[in-house]
This record gives C-alpha cells, structure tokens and sequence, in this order.
C-alpha cells in the first residue's frame, strides 16, 4: 500500500447500530475503557514475550513496556506498547471485522435487561471499542514484530476509517484517543491515574503514566517508576513469600494498617484454577463495620469489587484478592448469580477458610488461642448461617473460661462430667455476674465467658447439634455442687417477708443450705424466660414489638446456712427484721444485675437510713 494511497470503509454494515449501543450501554462503567485498551497492549506484550519463548518470534529482549500518555493540549490520551504489533492485515481482520453478527443477536436477546448486557463488550471482542465511549476519533498505529510495514488506521465516531501506511520504526501499537467534547475529566492526570490504579494495578507488563504537556525533565522523572506491580504476591508460591511480604501487600491493597490476624493463599489449578490470598482483618470493637474487600482479578487484571455472590454473606468481612481466569473479564452480577463454576468457587473459599481454622488449632495452638477472641465473631456468624462450615470447624471452636484459659467443647464436656454433666455454665458479663461466678469456681465448675451478643445465639447452635448438652448462665439457678448438707429452714412467714420487701408478687422464694455461709440471698433467673426476655429484647431494639409480653421468671434463694437468714427467720415481723429483709433483697439484685438509675436510688436512701440507726 502506497502512501498516496489512502484505502477507506466502514467497520461493518452494522456500525451505526453497534455505536450507539456501546454507548448506551457502557455509559455506567466509562472508566473501563482505559482498562481495555491497557489489557489489550498487556496482551499484545504477553503474545510476544510467548512467541518469543517458543521460538517462534525472534528472540526478544525482555523490556516490555506500556506508556500512557495523556496531552491536554491535544486532548489526547495514548496508551502505546512495545508488544506484538499487527500487519495491515491483522488489522482489517482484528479491529475492522468485528464479530458484529454474534454479538448482535446477543444484543436483541438481552436488550432491556440491563445487567446482562454489559456482559457483550469482553464476549464479543468488543473491547477495543469501548475507547469510543469517550473519544471522537480514534488512531491506531502498528508495527507487526514481523518487520511487516507499519500501518496507521483512524477511525471515526460515526464507523468511517482511514488506513494508510504509516512512518515508524518500532514494534508495536499505539492507540491515540482524541477525547470528545464532554469527557474533558478523562484528560485530568489525577483521575487516569486513579482509573489505572484501580484496573491495572497488577498487570503482567510495566505501565508507566507520563505527561504528554510536561516538559521533557519531568516528564523523564514521572517515567522513572511503573504504575504497577507485574508479579503480585499471589501469583508466586506460598512457600516463596514471607510474612512480611503478605503483611505489606494486605497494607498496600487495603490501605489497612492494622496487622490482618491471618491469611490464607490459594493456588488451586484442579477442578478450579484460581489464586488468591484472603486476609482476616482485625476487628477491634464488636460493632466496627465487617465489610470486608474481595478484589477479584482475571490474569491479573482488575474486574470488580465486593463480588457477594463469590464470597458467602457471612465471610464478607474477609478482604483479599482473587484471581479467577476462568471467568470472563467482564464479568455480571447476574452472570455470577447463577453460575455454577461460581458456587463451585464459593464453596472452594469456604473450605479453605475451615482448613486454615483447623490447621492453625491443631499446629499453633498457642497463636490460634492468643486470636481466637477476635477469630471468634467470624467462626460463630459463620456457623450460624451455613451448617456444613459449623460441621467443618467444630472440633476447632474454643471456649474463653473466666480463668483466662480455653478449652474446647469436647474438653469441656469432659472436664464435666463428674459434677455437671452436659450443663455448660456461661457468664455474660464477669464483672456483674462475679459473685455467681467465683461461687462456681470455688467447687470447681468451669465458666465459660460469653459477652457478645453473637454467642447467646451462637449457643443455639452447639445445643442443637448436640443432644443433651445444656448452656446455663451463672446465675440461671444454684449447681448442685453449691448445695450442702444440713438442716433446711422453712418458714412460710419468712418467704412472705421477702416477696413483700422485693414488690414482685412474681417472685419464688425458697430456702436452700449453701456450702458457703458468707453469702445470705440468692437471686436466680431461669433460663428459658431469661433468652425468652433477651430475644424480645433484642427484636425491640430492632424497632418492633412494644411492650414487653414476657418477663423473666425470678426466684430468690435464701441460704439456710447463713446466720442472718437465721436470725431472721426467728422474727419476721418487727420494722429491723424487714429493712435487714430489704437490704439483703436489694444486695441479692446488685449481685445478680446492674441497678436502674429509680432502684439504685432507692438502695441508697435505704442505706443512709439504716446507717443513721446504728
Ligand atoms: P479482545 O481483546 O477481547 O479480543 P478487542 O476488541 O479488545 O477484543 O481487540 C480485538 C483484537 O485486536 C485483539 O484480540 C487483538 O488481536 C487486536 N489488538 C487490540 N489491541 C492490540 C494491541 N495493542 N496490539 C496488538 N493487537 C491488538
């Protein structure tokens, strides 16, 4: 082809239908553009480098490169690359036939349902021609690595294109987009350079961001260092990377500081060929935000964020990158919705999650118990929502003992046997329930410390699983092993006295020999009513439900062994024998719950009065 001699088409016949519909429906996502064309001179780079390995490219040196270039001036952005070029040829056949039939008939099928759609750019091959998303004209210029002549060919909105040979020496395509009237953001540094770190940020070929209106010394200086990184963490081997290195990259991706608790690389080439790194962030209060990040990748190009339907609802909180290249580039929600080789990979990423649990409990226990607090939240929510994770994680689930310690519910169940069999004692708050507690443990009973909101219900979970197995709170009734031997007192007079000093006509007043004498009244609240009232507890906050239809059962336990109860019991009628039957009432409440602010009150006018008669 002569210079003077200009050969000149259109794309297709089908051109004026296929513009503006690339439009229309890339409008939402323009920013991709940037990442097509990108991936396609990091393809053309890759194409090479390949050949050449094969021997079937003269050999190469290996200083693969792409520029982008964006000129105000101009108005232009250039992304150029040093890859395997195209001959005229190539270039009829690649960028100027587009498979248009194909992608049509997908078109008319899907046109309406928006989501689906977006899907057709990558299908189809239509990548390149999301540059006209925002750019008038478009200039392709190549040079074939095979010493072929360079051709230069521009293309206009409307289809119409121009090919004429073109003056350049080097291998390779650059691809000039002249930015159209209206998408003058596209030619802010600040925002190219923050698409291209988004998309591109871990592509295989260096990438460098240049000015095209700098002069030439800053120019050189913004040269020095590519955008990306060409090898991420995740494409190496487990064993090649140190803690240091999956530490950084997590703080360089995530921009999260905080040291994640652990990670877990995965490198599955068969059924499924994925990679990635998954990290558990460290939650440091119970209501801090778990959304957590999944980035997910295609040959370590970037396609999408948060992708839910990869990732089970209860793992979100996970942040981490995936690279999955059996997954089209670009990729649909509702693609991903009903996809099988997705819940395939979605239940792939919950078994490693399990392996990894169970792994670090059975060979770093220590480490697995030092985070197990802040692990916790994860393993319970998680068990709670899908059964076969609970089923893979249990022998790893630990109990926190109000002793510091941990054990697991097996060893717990065991150590329980003797004194109370299948009953798990739980304390809620170890500062409020301390005098039940320090009770429990003086004979020996375990307590086990449940504190967030997340384990009450999380206690569903193992007495379901496990026939028999009962949780108790501290103070849900007295253990047997607090009970001791010895004459019982009765005195109806007695239980009256203090149902009437109490003003709960509600209240069950018994008597009971307690080992310990110290302690004069017990106040228990039974179980059942107890969740009973936390659950509806529970649903008020969420807004509904008023009043509150169900009311813990109470029952006060008056300790025979004590010598105030029976000093007492001797005289239930004078005015000291009630303000002594109050106080140790009121004392009872203290040591079971938090006052409210009218009873606190009340406590305390109480005992002025009874420390003016001493
Ligand atoms: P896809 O990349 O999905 O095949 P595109 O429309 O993006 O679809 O590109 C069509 C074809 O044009 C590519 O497959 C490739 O052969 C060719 N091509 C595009 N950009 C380049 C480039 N920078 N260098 C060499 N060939 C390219």
């Amino acid at each position: 082809m002569a210079n003077e001699k200009i050969e000149k088409g259109g794309i297709s016949v089908e051109t004026a239908q296929i513009f503006p519909i690339i439009k229309k429906w890339l409008y939402s996502d323009k920013d991709i553009f940037l990442r097509e064309i990108v991936s396609n001179a990091c393809d053309a780079c890759t194409k090479l480098r390949r050949l050449s390995s094969l021997g079937e490219a003269a050999d190469v040196d290996n200083d693969f490169k792409i520029t982008v270039t964006v000129s105000k001036e101009d108005r232009t952005i250039t992304v150029t690359d040093n890859g395997i070029g195209m001959t005229e040829d190539e270039l009829k056949r690649y960028i100027c036939q587009i498979a248009l039939s194909g992608a049509l008939e997908f078109i008319e099928k899907y046109e309406g349902e928006g989501d689906a759609s977006s899907g057709i750019i990558g299908h189809f091959g239509l990548g390149f021609y999301s540059a006209f998303m925002v750019s008038g004209t478009v200039d392709v210029i190549t040079k074939s690595y095979t010493g072929a002549p360079a051709v230069k060919w521009v293309c206009t909105e409307g289809g119409e294109y121009e090919l004429t040979e073109a003056d350049v020496a080097e291998r390779g395509t650059s691809v000039v987009m002249h930015i159209a009237e209206g998408e003058e953001e596209y030619l802010e540094k600040d925002k190219l350079l923050s698409i291209l770190k988004k998309y591109c940020s871990f592509m295989p070929v260096e990438i460098y961001f240049t000015d095209g209106d700098a002069e030439e010394d800053a120019d050189k200086k913004e040269e020095e260092k590519p955008i990306n990184d060409v090898e991420p963490l995740w494409q190496k081997n487990a064993s090649d990377c140190t803690p240091e290195e999956y530490r950084e990259f997590y703080g360089k991706v995530f921009s999260d500081f905080k040291e994640p608790l652990f990670h877990i690389h995965i490198n599955a080439d068969y059924p499924l060929n994925f990679k990635g790194i998954l990290y558990f962030p460290r939650i440091t209060h119970e209501y801090e935000s778990l959304e957590g990040e999944v980035k997910l990748y295609y040959n370590q190009v970037f396609v999408a964020d948060n992708i839910k339907e990869v990732i089970p609802e209860y793992l979100t909180m996970l942040k981490g990158v995936l690279d999955c290249p059996e997954l089209p580039l670009n990729v649909s929600r509702s693609y991903l919705q009903n996809n099988s080789y997705v819940s395939k990979l979605s239940s792939h990423i919950v078994k490693k999650v399990a392996d990894k649990i169970n792994g670090l409990y059975n060979t770093e226990r220590e480490e697995y118990e030092r985070i197990w607090g802040d692990l916790k939240t994860f393993v319970e929510y998680g068990c709670l929502r899908d059964r076969k994770f609970y089923d893979r994680v249990k022998g790893s689930i630990l109990f926190k003992l109000s002793d510091g310690s941990h054990l697991t519910v097996d060893d717990y169940l065991e150590s329980a046997k003797e004194k109370h069999e299948n009953t798990v004692y739980y304390a809620t708050d170890a500062v409020s329930q301390a005098q039940y507690i320090s009770m429990l443990t003086a004979e020996g009973i375990k307590v086990v410390i449940f504190d967030k909101i997340i384990d009450t219900q999380f206690i569903n979970v193992i007495e379901t699983d496990r026939a028999g197995v009962k949780f108790k709170r501290v103070d849900s009734g007295l253990a047997d092993a607090l009970k001791g031997e010895g004459e019982l007192l009765e005195s109806e007079e007695l239980k009256e006295l203090f149902k009437k000093v109490s003003g709960n006509d509600k209240l069950t007043v018994s008597f009971e020999n307690l080992k310990t004498d110290k302690v004069p009244a017990i106040l228990t609240v039974s179980e059942e009513s107890r969740r009973m009232e936390d659950m509806m507890r529970l649903y008020a906050i969420a807004g509904e439900g008023k009043d509150m239809p169900f009311a813990a059962e109470y029952s006060l336990v008056l300790n025979s062994s004590n010598s105030l109860i029976r000093r007492l019991s001797e005289d239930t009628s004078s005015e000291k024998s009630e303000k002594l039957a109050k106080q140790i009432y009121s004392l009872a409440l203290i040591s079971q719950r938090q006052l409210t602010a009218a009873e606190l009150e009340e406590f305390l006018d109480h005992s002025y009065g009874i420390l003016a008669d001493l």
